[in-house]
């Protein structure tokens, strides 16, 4: 199949060239992100495999449909950029890659929480510059400590399983508690009682319009003080206003961000030579007690090689007329 690949970067082009070779599609990288002004470059492409900050809204898949796309390829998991509804009724299928490595992301997790706790960012900029004190670097142990976990799905399992390790109790808050979390010991509690015991509370939801903001100024009033928040799933959960207020008061303690509700216009990109305007961004800059990662939990070669291989195994199995079972629909959202 001819695909059009929007928001290619020399990695994407790498591994999905390598999983290209067992299936034999042509491939058009584009570097831009899909947006009705791009929309044109994909005349003529049967398929269209779009990244995080692919515009796939209602007007967007209109220009696709019209040029004769039939398949939106997500090389992702989260699809909160496509408008599913819209594309069900233009006929067009949305296909994703529901796991790739869910160690990846809950691994990113954990390094978090650890580089927090230990100040290892801080600690590493002192050695370099001859500063061997130790003042201000005062960690914690982690063994004993309450954390809790929203969305327990492949993500967050994982990050309990490891945080159990720790020796850490475990809390969770999902809308479909699983009984596998449960027999792990995990125990399901309600969103305050969540904000209310946990040190560590880390985000593994999807974005939806029910986790839009999750996070907000009544959450974080409802949190211990000097929690530690960690969010790797999508910058929207967190109301971000509301996050470096409780940073200023000291009611959150440590923040650890791998993604931010508008990343788009930051991350990925090199914009070292330039004046950063988001000024909300550069305010989370300023803390001390602030690490931002730019959206790289899932970036490991094990992610990556298994992106790359669903992402074309769910073109082939289309181009065949067979279901791959990585389809998202508007039914299978309301499951
Ligand atoms: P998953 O579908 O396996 O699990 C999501 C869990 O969240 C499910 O158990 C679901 O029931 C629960 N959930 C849904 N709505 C909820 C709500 N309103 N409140 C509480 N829980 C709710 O997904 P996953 O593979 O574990 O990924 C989780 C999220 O991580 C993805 O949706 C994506 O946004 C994010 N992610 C981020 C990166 C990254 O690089 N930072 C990479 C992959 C995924």
């Amino acid at each position: 199949m001819r695909v059009a690949v929007f928001s290619t970067k020399p990695y994407d082009r790498q591994f999905l060239a390598a999983a290209n070779a067992a299936q034999a599609h042509t491939l058009k990288f584009f570097e831009p992100h899909l947006t009705p002004e791009t929309a044109p470059l994909a005349a003529g492409y049967e398929a269209v495999c779009l990244f995080v900050h692919d515009e796939a809204s209602e007007r967007v898949l209109k220009l696709l449909a019209a040029q004769g796309t039939r398949l939106i390829a997500l090389r992702c998991a989260g699809f909160n950029n496509v408008d599913v509804a819209a594309a069900q009724a233009l006929g067009l299928t949305v296909v994703r890659v529901p796991a790739y490595s869910p160690y990846a992301v809950a691994e990113h997790a954990v390094g978090m929480i650890l580089a927090l706790n230990r100040k290892i960012h801080r600690a590493h900029a002192r050695v370099h510059e001859g500063n061997f004190s130790l003042d201000g670097l005062l960690g914690f142990d982690l063994h004993g400590l309450t954390v809790g976990i929203i969305g327990t799905g492949q993500i967050g399992m994982i990050f309990a399983k490891i945080m159990q390790g720790f020796g850490c109790r475990l809390l969770a808050y999902d809308v479909k508690p699983h009984p596998a979390t449960q027999a792990l010991g995990v125990q399901y509690v309600d969103l305050p009682s969540l904000f209310q015991q946990s040190d560590i509370l880390s985000l593994h939801c999807p974005l939806t319009p029910q986790t839009h903001h999750l996070i907000n100024k009544e959450a974080v009033a409802q949190m211990k003080t000097g929690v530690m928040l960690i969010n790797t799933s999508r910058g929207a959960v967190v109301d971000t206003r509301a996050v470096v207020a409780g940073l200023k008061s000291g009611k959150i303690g440590y923040l650890g961000l791998d993604v931010y509700e508008e990343e788009s216009d930051l991350f990925f990109e090199d914009l070292s030579s330039q004046v950063i305007q988001d000024d909300v961004f550069a305010r989370l800059l300023t803390f001390p007690n602030v690490i931002i990662t730019g959206h790289q939990a899932f970036f490991t070669r094990n992610a990556l090689t298994s992106i790359a291989e669903t992402t074309l195994a769910n073109v082939t199995a289309f181009a065949a007329g067979k279901p791959c079972g990585n389809e998202v629909t508007p039914e299978r959202l309301r499951k």
